[in-house]
C-alpha cells in the first residue's frame, strides 16, 4: 500500500493526504510540487533516478469495503532529508546523457 507521508522531504512543507500537491515517485519519496517544479524540474528523484506523478487521494470516508484513511492511516514518519543539489545536478546530467528508453 502507497505510504502517505506527511511532509515534503526536500522543504518538510505539510502534504496532508487530501493534499493536491503531492507529489510521489515509485518508491514513495515525496516531494511538493513547487519543489519538484523548482529543484527537481527534470522530473527526476534524486533519490532513484525515476520520475515523479501526482499523488492520488486516498478516500477520508468509507465508501466501500473499509478502503479509507479511517482504516488504514496517512503516516506520521517524517522524511525531512533536503536534496544535495550538487549531487543531483550529476545524477541529472548522467541521466540526461542516455536516451528516454534507456533510462
Ligand atoms: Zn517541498
Ligand atoms: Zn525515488
Amino acid at each position: 500500500m502507497l505510504e502517505l507521508k506527511p511532509t515534503c522531504e526536500h522543504c518538510n512543507k505539510a502534504l496532508p493526504p487530501n493534499s493536491l500537491e503531492a507529489r510521489v515517485c515509485t518508491y514513495e519519496c515525496t516531494f511538493c510540487a513547487a519543489c519538484v517544479d523548482s529543484i527537481l524540474g527534470n522530473n527526476i528523484c534524486p533519490n532513484c533516478g525515476g520520475g515523479f506523478v501526482p499523488r492520488p487521494i486516498r478516500p477520508a470516508i468509507n465508501w466501500k469495503d473499509d478502503n479509507y484513511l479511517g482504516m488504514d492511516p496517512a503516516s506520521t514518519r517524517v522524511k525531512h532529508r533536503p536534496v544535495d543539489l550538487e549531487a543531483y545536478a550529476k545524477l541529472v546530467a548522467a541521466i540526461g546523457s542516455l536516451p528516454a528508453e534507456k533510462r
